[in-house]
């Protein structure tokens, strides 16, 4: 079985392999072929896959008779002239934003894999590229605030006076937002945050922040489907704009990681709850890509109003290539690894596997998912 790895196009930094997983690839039999260059963005040059047994060349060498094709981003259709009929592309396919490059897999006779559509089981956990991403993002997040912001995190006694601690203010707790929360904490700064799924009033606790719940009104108890939360009530979303009023304008920094499958991102700060900010304040919008949880943001760019800095920030984990390219390459290792057949040389996808259901798009020609075709 002869796995490629492409090089992503201009602008993504991360790559879908790393040494390690090329070498752990090539111990359960593959044979590993890398796109010239594919780990640059990532500080990983050539030697280095060839020196763990992958063999390095152009695309049209890689794809040739290979029978996984592994990628970051779903790549143009049109650039994987020469794959071979049959093989399985893994990577971010986006396939609800960009349907033509599914129909594009179809046609060539891909089976492509939406690693994004990892169902959220436990078996899947070493699978999840949302996760692994959303972490780095969350930890870069308040990396990136602290940069913009004009003062310190921590405490300080001086001679010269003292300096008091940063607020920061995460709202919306799951892997973007614990990791957040636990970055703020290290720099020293005083933390609250906030949920509409009660489970993660423990966690923000357990991690030495202050929980800030709507308390008369029923959040999600427990949490919807696979752990998402779903959109609240009219009367939920009044009270919570109450809270996050009377909170805010005491905040330094505000983290919002908000956000519903399927839907825009939930609008958590208006504009007039964003002008009785402290001018210098800085927020940074992880749900940028989805509309943005603050009324103002710009995905990709920094805005200021009523003085405070909005960051709408898109794809962070970019900005950590290594690390990112790693976890990713992982996910994608410990994915194929545990559908691997030792006899046959290859991963073996059952049809009626829980996880194959959930990521499969296009096969034999054909859209294949529930999520595309219904
Ligand atoms: P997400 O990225 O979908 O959303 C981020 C957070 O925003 C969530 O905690 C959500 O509850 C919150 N949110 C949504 N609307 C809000 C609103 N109006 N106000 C405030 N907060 C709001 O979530 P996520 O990071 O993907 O994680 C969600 C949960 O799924 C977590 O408990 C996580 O541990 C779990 N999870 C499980 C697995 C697995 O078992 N394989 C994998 C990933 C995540």
């Amino acid at each position: 079985m002869k796995i490629a790895v492409l090089k992503e196009a201009a602008g993504e930094t991360r790559c879908a392999a790393i040494p390690e997983t090329a070498r752990k690839f090539i111990a359960l039999g593959a044979e590993v072929s890398v796109e010239a260059g594919a780990g640059e963005g990532a500080s990983m040059a050539d030697a280095e896959f060839e020196a763990a047994g992958a063999k390095t060349g152009s695309r049209a060498d890689v794809l040739k008779g290979a029978g996984i094709i592994l990628a970051i981003n779903g790549p143009d259709p049109q650039s994987l002239k020469g794959a071979e009929s049959g093989a399985i592309l893994v990577a971010a396919l986006d396939p609800l934003g960009k349907r033509e490059a599914i129909d594009g897999y179809a046609t060539a006779g891909l089976e492509a894999l939406a690693m994004e559509w990892m169902p959220r089981i436990t078996r899947a956990q070493s699978m999840d590229i949302l996760s692994s991403q959303s972490n780095l993002a969350g930890y870069k997040a308040v990396i990136d605030g602290a940069a913009t912001y004009g003062r310190a995190f921590p405490m300080m006694m001086t001679a010269a006076g003292t300096v008091s601690p940063a607020k920061v203010f995460v709202m919306g707790v799951g892997v973007a937002g614990l990791q957040a929360i636990a970055t703020a904490k290290r720099l020293g700064a005083q933390v609250s945050a906030t949920d509409v799924r009660s489970a993660t009033k423990e966690q923000i606790q357990s991690l030495g922040a202050k929980p800030i719940f709507v308390e008369n009104v029923a959040g999600i108890e427990g949490e919807g489907s696979g752990g998402y939360a779903t959109e609240m009530s009219e009367e939920y979303r009044k009270a919570q704009a109450e809270l996050v009023s009377s909170h805010i304008a005491k905040q330094d920094i505000v983290v919002t990681t908000a956000l519903i499958p399927g839907r825009p991102a939930p609008r958590l700060i208006s504009d007039a709850q964003l002008a009785t900010m402290r001018p210098g304040s800085v927020i940074v919008d992880l749900a940028a890509e989805a509309g943005g949880n603050v009324e103002g943001t710009v995905s990709g760019e920094q805005v200021e109003k009523h003085g405070v800095t909005i960051i709408g920030a898109s794809n962070l984990a970019r900005s950590l290539a290594a690390d990112a390219s790693a976890l990713f390459a992982r996910n994608l290792y410990n994915f194929l690894s545990a559908f691997w057949d030792k006899e046959q040389g290859r991963p073996v996808l059952p049809d009626d596997d829980e996880i194959v259901k959930a990521i499969r798009v296009t096969q034999g020609g054909k859209i294949v998912n529930d999520r595309l075709t219904q």
